[in-house]
């Protein structure tokens, strides 16, 4: 039973619920408040810390590889494509005119595509196609050159590779900081987080909605905002999202330094980048797609053993180092490789589905919800 003291305090009626604290929740809230400072707005999460990508993702701040831009034109087209690249960019520079980059560990080490040699079978004109994307992306980067090829891809120490490309305005940053600053930012704006406590179900009674949760609590709000990514699926049956899990690894330190940048290679689906001396690795998700499309918080024999085989073959080759650390975060995917961001019912919203793309899709996607929520 609630004291008539928590009633009207942390669980008090308010105009908004989130339901989430991931980067979309909490840049939600951020907008929200923004726009309106006087909404009462609850953001309420099921994990005793946000328990999904957020902070179990690599932390690459990165609008789009070469190949996996190319890509994007072949299944979406290439006015989207730019879209997302936009969009991308666009989150970027949010997070770095909202935080300073000492607080979230930001550092603009370059972003880096290796080209493996079935690649470049696959592309014999990747020069010219490097050209033209250059020309395509200009106007959102201002850049001439957004994308080269590296002079001398050997300096890296990299084997099995056939070039790479490099595009030097991408970086790193530490999720579990900006996820910390981004709740610090949101309370002192007012906004009350509550971790622990997951919604269930909701309810329309009268004009509000009452919120169901796994706690026995039930919360009372004017508006829902769903954002729980791969897990939305479970609140509303037009929500066509589907889990996508994704397995890291962290080596030790590593005697003489390791090649440093946010790396990428086949089409996105290897990553990896220097932490100080430690090499973070993380993908292999094309190795095992069904076994992968799952919401549980696992790491399997089959996807890490691929991962360390990765390690050895092409980053870190006849070099000695542990994997001190293993996780995984779940994605959630939609179907048009696009975030999701729509009113799914009266006074219930959603902004879900921003794929391996959330660290720099999150503060476009949650303006544009924020702006769909405000202008009702
Ligand atoms: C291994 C991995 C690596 C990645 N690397 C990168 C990268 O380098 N760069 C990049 O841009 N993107 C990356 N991503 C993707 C990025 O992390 C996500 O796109 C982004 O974090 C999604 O944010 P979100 O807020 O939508 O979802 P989430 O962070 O998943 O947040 C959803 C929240 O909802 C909560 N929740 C679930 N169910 C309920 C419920 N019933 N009630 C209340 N709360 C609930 C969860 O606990 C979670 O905190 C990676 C993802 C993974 C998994």
């Amino acid at each position: 039973m609630l004291s008539i003291w928590e009633k009207q305090t942390f669980f008090a009626p308010t105009d908004v619920l989130i339901a989430g604290s991931g980067f979309v929740g909490l840049w939600s809230a951020y907008f929200l408040k923004k726009a309106n400072p006087s909404l009462r707005i609850t953001i309420i999460d099921k994990g005793i810390v946000p328990t999904g990508a957020s902070t179990r993702n690599a932390g690459f701040a990165c609008f789009g590889s070469v190949t996996e831009l190319l890509l994007d034109v072949e299944t979406m087209g290439t006015d989207s494509m730019l879209e997302l690249v936009e969009k991308r960019f666009r989150g970027l520079q949010t997070i770095f005119e909202t935080f300073k980059a000492s607080d979230i560990h930001y550092e603009q080490c370059g972003g880096y595509e290796l080209i493996t040699a079935r690649e470049h079978e696959r592309y014999p004109d990747l020069f010219e196609k490097i050209a033209w994307l250059n020309d395509a992306v200009s106007p959102i980067t201002r850049k001439k050159h957004t994308y080269r090829f590296i002079d001398e891809p050997k300096a890296f120490g990299f084997e099995n590779i056939h070039s790479i490309i490099s595009n030097e305005l991408e970086g790193g940053l530490h999720s579990g900081w900006l996820c910390r600053m981004l709740l610090l930012k949101v309370q002192e704006m007012g906004v009350i987080v509550l971790s622990a406590l997951g919604i269930e179900a909701f309810n329309h009674i009268g004009d509000h909605l009452e919120i169901a949760t796994d706690r026995g609590i039930v919360l009372k709000t004017n508006y829902l905002l769903i954002c729980t990514n791969a897990f939305a699926a479970k609140l509303h049956a037009s929500v066509n999202i589907s889990p996508a899990r994704g397995q890291v690894l962290l080596t030790s330190p590593i005697e003489g330094g390791v090649p440093k940048g946010a790396f990428h290679c086949d089409e996105g689906f290897y990553y990896f980048r220097n932490l100080g001396d430690r090499i973070l690795l993380g993908g292999a998700r094309n190795k095992a797609f069904d076994e992968e499309a799952t919401a549980e918080l696992a790491v399997t024999d089959r996807i890490q053993s691929e991962l360390e085989l990765f390690l050895r073959q092409v980053v870190l080759p006849g070099r000695s180092y542990t994997i001190t650390d293993r996780w995984s975060g779940i994605m959630g995917m939609s179907d048009e490789k696009k975030p999701v961001i729509r009113q799914l019912e009266q006074h219930v919203y959603c902004a879900i589905g921003l794929g391996g793309m959330g660290v720099a899709l999150a503060p476009t996607v949650a303006l544009e919800v924020a702006d769909l929520l405000t202008q009702r």
